[in-house]
This record gives C-alpha cells, structure tokens and sequence, in this order.
C-alpha cells in the first residue's frame, strides 16, 4: 500500500476534457457578435485534430485562388497534436512542445483561415457557431464570445472518455482525451517518480491502475516501464521497474478486444514479460482517491489511476440538433453528410458511420484521415452540384506499440483474406510511418523531410525523456 506519499489532488486528476491550452470560458453577453464574413462563401471545419486538420489543408489548398470561398478551421488550441501521441506526452517520452504544429502556420502555408475559439453550440437551423470568449490564462480575456456564421461545415471535434457514470471516475481519475490532460498526467507522474526515488523505504511504490486494456491502456503501460527505465541514466538512481506498479484492468476476456485475439494474446505475454499487471474479465465498480474498487469488492491501490475504457462525443454535440446516436455521436450517410442536413458532414470519432456489412467505423486515425479525403471531395461536389461519393472504410490493420520493448498488429485489416500478423522492427517501422504520413498530409513531403531530419538532430542533443 502506498497512500501515505498519495498527495494527489481531485483537481489534477479532473483536468476538465475540454480545457483549452488558453483557457476558455463562455461569456454571458446578451448577443455575441458575429464575425465578419471575408468571402461570399464561407466553409467552416470545426475542430483541427487527425480528421479535421488534414481536411482544412486539403480544402485550403483547393480553394485558395477562389475568391468568393474561405475555408476557416477553429479549434480550442492554437497548435496541433496527432491523438495518437498523446500517451507519450503522458509519459514524457515525447515533448510536446516540440512535435506541435501551429495552425496559424499552417493556415497561412494552405491557403486557409484559422480562428482560435472552443465551440460552445452549434445551430444548424440558423447555420452558425458560438465561440467562448478566449482568455489569457491569468483570466484577462483575449478574445470575447463570438457567433460565426457558415454555409457549409465539416464537424471533426473528436471524442471525450465515457466513463458509464462509474462512481469516482470523473473526480479521481485522469484520462489522457486532450494535450492538456496528458500534461497534467505527466505533472503527476514526474512527482510520483520523484517521490519513491527520494522514499527512505526501499518498498515504496508507484502504483497506477490503467482502466481499459485497448490500446491507450497497453501503450501507456508500456511506455511508462520505458520511462522509469531511462530515468536511472539522468540521476534517479533509486528507481527500478520493480518500483512501479502498473495494473491493467479489462472487463472483455482480453486484451484489445476490438483487434483479432492473436494480437490480444502477443500484447498480454509481452507486458507480462515487461512486468505489468494484467487483469481480464475484471469490472471496476468505484474509484476512490487511493484505490480502484472492483465488482468482486477487490480494492487496488492507486497512486494514478487513468480512465481508458471507451470514448464518446463530446457531450455539447448532443445539444446542438444533430441527430445523434447512443454515443452523441452525429449520424452521417454513407457520403458524411448529416442526415437531413446536406451542407453539414461529420467525421472522425464524433461521427456514427457504418460499413456495408453493418459493422461500425471504428475511432481511429485511420479512419479520421480516410474521411478527410472523401470529405473534402463531397464538400466540392455539393457546392458544385454534382455527384457525391461513398466514404468505404479500408482497413490497413492496427499496430499497437509497447514503447521500445516490442510493436506488435496486424496489416492489410480486411482488404485481404486473413490479416497478415507482424511484430518487431517491421511492425515498428510501419507504426512510425502512420504518423509520418499524418505529418506529410499537413506539411507536404519535402517539409516533413525537413522535420524528420530535425527530429534527428532534436534526439541527438536533448535528453530522451522530458524531467519537468
Ligand atoms: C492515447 C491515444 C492513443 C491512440 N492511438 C491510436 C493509434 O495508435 N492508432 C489510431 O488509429 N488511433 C489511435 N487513437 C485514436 C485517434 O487518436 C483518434 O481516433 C483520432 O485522433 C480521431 O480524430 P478526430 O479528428 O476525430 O479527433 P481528434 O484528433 O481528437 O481532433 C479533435 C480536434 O477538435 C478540437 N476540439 C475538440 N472540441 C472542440 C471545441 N469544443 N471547440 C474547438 N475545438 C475543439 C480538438 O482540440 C482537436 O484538435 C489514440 C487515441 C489516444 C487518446
């Protein structure tokens, strides 16, 4: 038991899901006033994450010499981070400071218009979006409330941790949805490893308890033994794998259970081997400060505990008049459009899309990426008048990384008969390129060149885990 170092406060650990880097609170101005129009039409993509920003590159890039369109993306940050990463920003294994892309860089290298601002609602009778006033950080207001009107929008907010209403989660666990809530776990974590480093008891302990075994879960796991391991070369002398203890807990009879079980099986033994804690088939009832309680009354003490046990759409979106599903996720046809609403479509994880075989479009970059193209195809095909085309969802396979120990999935997901299983330096290699493909979505080829070559240089002079 470690709770007598345990000064984890219910504010770290409740980062709120939808804390901007400047922090954004909504204004209760009798009416917002409207942003004035620099185009006769304006599309509006709302939310500049693996789905949207790629999107309003794409659209920027096509609409650039049109005088009469604007494209205008608006997220709640001023820079991007790819989601997938965010567990290494958790971790420190990846500053995040030097992996952001700046939108405003972007916008003006494609061709687009960006606008800062966390949306608040959206009224798609009235076809516009309120924005909270945007703050300095220290409570001086940068930018106030504001109404933006749009012809056309593209809804690529991402999703939000559900945590079923489980009693405790919201107030004493982390999640890691956002930059800013990986940076806050990552606050944490590098307090904890300081304190069991300095602890005179050579017992002591870093307990964290990850709730939910998909990938987040074993990544993070992973990624922290990585870390504690690494920390021995810049000072922590005391600290050792054994001195931290990260459990997994998972309802489903396995690990990853959305990927084929051979994956399941091979992630499982390698966190055996690494030293985590996997529990299966195990169902959290209540979080306290201290401790993950389990439906067979089983109490595990918890230094962290992280909620990663499923997603859903933020939960403004459900509000708005979208028809929504069970998640509060905005249904869309076959081509993203919303249904009843053809000059809205909707990707990425806040969106409910389905395959032809009935099975769900899982929320993954993959999938976000593979939206952006079809629609920003159909965005120009409905302002044209012509034709739409079905979104058809490949699966290129999923590829779960643990850290530097071993990357292990599957490829060519369901365009072949029977995926083809990979694990080791190939599968690593193909990990690393989905984000590099990311990169050269938004950057172009030759500037992702450029950033890979500066990510060498970066590695080659700084330390290879962030300490502060
Ligand atoms: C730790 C972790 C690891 C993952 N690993 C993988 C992986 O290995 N492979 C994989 O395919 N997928 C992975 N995923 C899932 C993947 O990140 C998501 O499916 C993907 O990012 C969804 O893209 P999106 O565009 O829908 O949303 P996001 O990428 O989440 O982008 C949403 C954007 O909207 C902005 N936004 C949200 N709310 C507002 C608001 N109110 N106002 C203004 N802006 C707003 C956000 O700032 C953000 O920029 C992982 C997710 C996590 C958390």
């Amino acid at each position: 038991m470690t709770t007598s170092a345990n000064t984890n406060t219910a504010a770290l650990r409740s980062a709120s899901i939808d804390d901007p880097i400047i922090d954004s609170t909504v204004v209760s101005i009798p009416s917002l006033a409207t942003e004035q129009r620099r185009a006769e039409r304006q599309i509006v993509v709302a939310g500049g994450g693996a789905g949207g920003l790629e999107l309003a590159v794409k659209l920027g890039r096509k609409f650039r010499r049109d005088r009469q369109t604007e494209v205008l993306l608006v997220d709640k940050n001023p820079t991007h981070i790819w989601k997938p990463l965010l567990h290494e920003v958790a971790t420190g294994s990846m500053n995040s400071y030097h992996d952001e892309a700046s939108y405003r860089l972007l916008a003006k290298k494609h061709g687009f218009r960006f606008m800062l601002g966390r949306i608040t609602n959206i009224d798609p009778l009235r076809r516009s979006l309120t924005l909270a006033s945007v703050d300095d950080g220290d409570g001086r207001e940068v930018m106030p409330g504001r109404k933006l009107d749009y012809d056309y929008l593209a809804v690529s907010v991402g999703s939000q941790s559900n945590d079923y209403g489980i009693d405790g989660v919201a107030t004493h666990s982390m999640q890691l949805d956002s930059r800013e809530q990986a940076e806050v776990f990552h606050k944490e974590f590098t307090r904890q490893l300081h304190r069991v480093n300095a602890e005179l008891d050579r017992d002591a302990v870093l307990s964290v308890v990850i709730i939910g075994g998909g990938a987040t879960g074993v990544e993070l796991a992973a990624d922290m033994h990585n870390v504690v391991q690494r920390l021995r070369e810049y000072g922590f002398e005391h600290l050792s794998s054994n001195r931290l203890v990260v459990s997994i807990i998972e309802a489903a009879p396995g690990l990853l259970p959305r990927l084929p079980d051979r994956i399941g099986y091979s992630v499982q033994r390698e966190l055996a081997r690494i030293g985590v804690d996997v529990r299966i088939l195990t169902r959290v009832a209540r979080v306290t400060d201290d401790a993950v309680h389990t439906s067979e009354g089983v109490a595990i003490p918890a230094d962290i505990s992280v909620w990663a046990a499923g997603v859903k759409a933020p939960s403004w979106l459900s509000d708005c008049g979208f028809p929504t599903d069970r998640l509060g996720r905005i249904e869309v046809n076959k081509d993203l459009s919303v249904k009843g609403m053809p000059e809205v479509f909707a990707l990425g994880d806040c969106c409910s899309c389905y395959n032809e075989d009935g099975t769900e479009v899982p929320p993954r970059a993959q999938a976000a990426h593979q939206m952006a193209s079809i629609a920003a195809r159909n965005i120009r095909a409905t302002i044209t008048d012509k034709t739409t085309k079905d979104f058809v969802y490949r699966d290129f396979g999923s590829l779960v990384s643990l850290s530097k120990f071993s990357t292990i999935g599957n490829l060519m997901g369901n365009l072949v008969r029977g995926t083809v299983f990979v694990e080791g330096f190939i599968a690593r290699m193909v990990y690393v390129s989905l984000y590099r493909l990311h990169q050269r979505s938004i950057h172009g080829s030759l500037s992702t060149l450029l950033i890979m070559l500066g990510d060498r240089i970066y590695k080659a002079t700084r330390a290879d885990v962030k300490l502060h």
